[in-house]
């Protein structure tokens, strides 16, 4: 499958805002975005543009799309499967982003970043539901149970993530069972509580023309 091959961090710079691409380091003072708080490139520096309408959604739609590391047609259909739902098309594509497998191991703390996340569950090391599955796009329904095999426990990377995952409930639609290593997906997200600053407005408004 296609993907970014490029410095992640970039992606950061282009659209002037933390998408934390690059787990741990995102929080340190290595972030290249604190370091350098401007474009990449030649000009990025002197670049001032006054963006028309169309800019702005599709600068939004670029950090959205970036943050939750999906490639375009990956994107588009996501957003296209929203729309044919009942309710507020752009929430039903946000709780469908927070639903993908490998942003709930994510946010479960089982990894720090989507990039590691998605390999994670490529290499088959979770179970949904007591079914292994190896599907970063997976969408994870309310009632859903997702574990690190009993296989995988002993893995350095899991043995990290539980020294630094922090016990009690850190999402209002996740709860976390640390000693089993598995997480319970209560129920879909409410958009106040899922921690982004996007407009995703701008992406229906994008994606209507
Ligand atoms: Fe973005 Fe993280 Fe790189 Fe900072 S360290 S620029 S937040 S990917």
């Amino acid at each position: 499958m296609a993907r970014y091959r490029n410095a992640v961090c970039k992606l950061c710079r282009r659209e002037g805002d933390k998408l934390f691409l690059k787990g741990e380091r995102c929080l340190s003072s290595k972030c290249s975005l604190d370091k350098k708080a401007y474009p990449p490139g030649q000009h990025g520096k002197s670049r001032r543009i006054k963006m028309s309408d169309y800019g702005l959604q599709l600068r939004e739609k670029q950090k959205i799309k970036r943050y939750y590391g999906l490639l375009e047609s990956q994107f588009r259909k996501t957003f296209e499967k929203a729309n044919r739902k009942k309710g507020i098309t752009s929430e039903n594509m946000l709780k469908m982003l927070e639903s993908r497998l490998d942003n709930v191991v994510l946010r479960l703390g089982f990894a720090t970043s989507r990039a590691t996340a998605r390999q994670l569950v490529r290499h088959r090391h979770f179970s949904v539901n007591d079914r292994k599955v190896d599907i970063p796009s997976f969408q994870v329904k309310p009632g859903d149970v997702i574990q690190v095999l009993e296989k995988s426990r002993k893995m350095e990377v899991f043995h990290n993530a539980m020294k630094r995952i922090k016990e009690g409930q850190q999402y209002p639609w996740l709860e976390l069972d640390k000693a089993n290593m598995k997480g319970t997906f209560l129920e879909m997200p409410n958009r106040a509580d899922i921690p982004v600053t996007f407009n995703e407005n701008l992406v229906v408004e994008l994606y209507s023309k």
